[in-house]
């Protein structure tokens, strides 16, 4: 057995009258009139591989372990199918079982088990329909992430998983420590005895292992930029920590994120680059994950092919973000949050604008100092900074950008009025003293990316295991 042998994928565009062998999964097993009939998959494809078991083929008793789950090999003869939704089936010959999976025990007996259960059995949900088919889309959609960028002059870059500074000052982080705290028992009354008072112990963050406080990243945004001023584009695609501390279907905490990163780019380069690139992931999407979108289309949502090709091929609006408040105060919508200059703009706002207003996605530029991060750009009005949004329809914000601050006397002011120590940015703040340059990067949740191309409503469903509040099993 070697992994360069033939898939169900090839088989289906073999020729009648081929012999094959097909190794996969049993999805269903029918027997008629002494006939049987097997669904086999392995993977490779969305669609199925029909295998016809003639009577007295294969001796009973093996046919027997074939049953849905088990782990087997065909092996045949590829005859043109009388039936309907494929053109070629397996004529078996042999079978050889790998694996059984006994009917009484194996939870994946019934087509149609709802998301939630299927997200109880994280770990065979790759044998189902709808998972196998995020997961092959989730697949091409990273290699056309790094087609992308590879193609444009873009280095990939690795930036830590470790970091001691909080990009954003969300305070969102996960502590990184060997130093558990630990329970040590006090001295007098009851000692010895269950009733014996303990004390936590922890010891200072001195003394721990990086010698500091460290924490998971939240976003590789600013290490990147320290690349970028010295490789002039790069990018990154790696995974992301952040305590959400609330359940919600678009969030988890830990999550994978792209970030590009350019020098000699202002903002207006930035949004050409991001549309260019939701095009062309999308694009690539669309072309090489066909049978799988079918799937999505058909099951999942029914609009999404529509938008998909709609937003691959419709210039995105751009709009201030001054100018959509304008928009939204004169809309005559309720909005369950009120809309004035100044506030953070909510998804419902974010769906208006993009679904109602314009129809088709939109960038959102230039938004309130005060609801950014520190190290966007401050604009000459002195009160909104060269920020852009990337919302789509049916989801909202897609992507978040920046011109990131590139004036050191600027840059500290935003620091501190941020709130946050200049000390940890020391190395930061020296790209601003060293050969400063403009620049500008984008952030994407790449989870987020993948709801949207498959139509998916929950996060969960869309990453191998999923981390969040209270849950991180397998
Ligand atoms: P949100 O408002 O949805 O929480 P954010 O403003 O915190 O997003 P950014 O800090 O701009 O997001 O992060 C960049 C991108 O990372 C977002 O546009 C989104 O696609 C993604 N993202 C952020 N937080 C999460 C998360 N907890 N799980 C999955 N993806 C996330
Ligand atoms: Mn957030």
């Amino acid at each position: 057995m070697d992994y360069r042998r033939q898939y169900i994928r090839d088989l289906f565009a073999s020729k009648a009258g081929t012999q094959a062998s097909a190794y996969g999964w049993v999805k269903t097993r029918r027997d008629s009139k002494g006939v049987s009939f097997v669904q086999l998959s392995d993977g490779s494809c969305f669609q199925d591989l029909q295998v016809v078991i003639e009577a007295n083929v294969v001796p009973e008793e093996l046919l027997k372990k074939a049953t849905t789950g088990a782990c087997v090999c065909f092996e045949g003869e590829i005859v043109e199918s009388p039936a309907a939704g494929q053109a070629v089936e397996l004529k078996a010959k042999a079978l050889t079982v790998f694996g059984e999976a006994d009917p009484n025990q194996y939870p994946l007996q019934k087509k149609g088990a709802s998301f939630e259960f299927l997200r109880e059995i994280a770990h065979l949900r790759a044998r189902g329909n709808t998972f196998g088919a995020v997961m092959r889309i989730r697949s091409l959609a990273a290699h056309a992430v790094h087609t992308f960028f590879q193609s444009r002059g873009f280095h990939y870059i690795q930036t830590p998983i470790i970091t001691a500074s909080d990009c954003e000052g969300a305070g969102e982080m996960f502590s990184v420590t060997t130093n558990l705290e630990v329970n040590e028992p006090l001295e007098g009354e009851h000692q010895g005895t269950r009733m014996q008072a303990y004390r936590l112990k922890s010891v200072s963050p001195k003394e721990d292992f990086f010698g500091k406080p460290a924490y998971l990243t939240v976003s590789g945004q600013l290490e990147a930029e320290t690349f970028a001023l010295g490789l002039t584009n790069v990018y990154t695609f790696g995974p992301t920590f952040r305590a959400e501390n609330s359940s919600t279907s678009r969030h988890l905490a830990e999550f994978w994120m792209i970030e590009p990163e350019m020098a000699f780019c202002d903002l207006e380069g930035d949004m050409n680059l991001a549309e260019e690139f939701l095009k062309a992931v999308i694009g690539d999407i669309l072309e090489f994950g066909a049978a799988d979108l079918g799937f999505f289309n058909q099951r999942i949502e029914p609009e999404l092919l529509k938008t998909l090709e709609h937003v691959v091929e419709s210039p995105f609006e751009r709009l201030t973000y001054t100018e959509a408040i304008k928009l939204l105060e004169s809309s005559q919508v309720s909005f369950e949050y009120p809309v004035s200059w100044g506030v953070d703009l909510q998804s419902e706002h974010e769906r208006w604008l993009t679904e109602v207003k314009i129809g088709r996605p939109v960038i959102l530029t230039d938004y309130p100092a005060e609801i950014k991060a520190f190290y966007m750009r401050m604009n000459q009005d002195g009160k909104t900074v060269r920020a852009m949004d990337v919302l789509a329809p049916r989801i909202g914000e897609i992507i978040g950008g920046s011109q990131r601050e590139e004036r050191l006397e600027v840059l500290e002011e935003r620091i501190k009025s941020a709130g946050l120590s200049l000390d940890p940015y020391w190395w930061y703040l020296d790209l601003r003293r060293f050969g400063s340059a403009p620049h500008s990067g984008f952030g994407l949740g790449f989870e987020r990316l993948l709801m949207y191309v498959t139509g998916m409503k929950n996060i969960r469903d869309v990453i191998p295991y999923f981390r969040v509040p209270g849950s991180a099993d397998f």
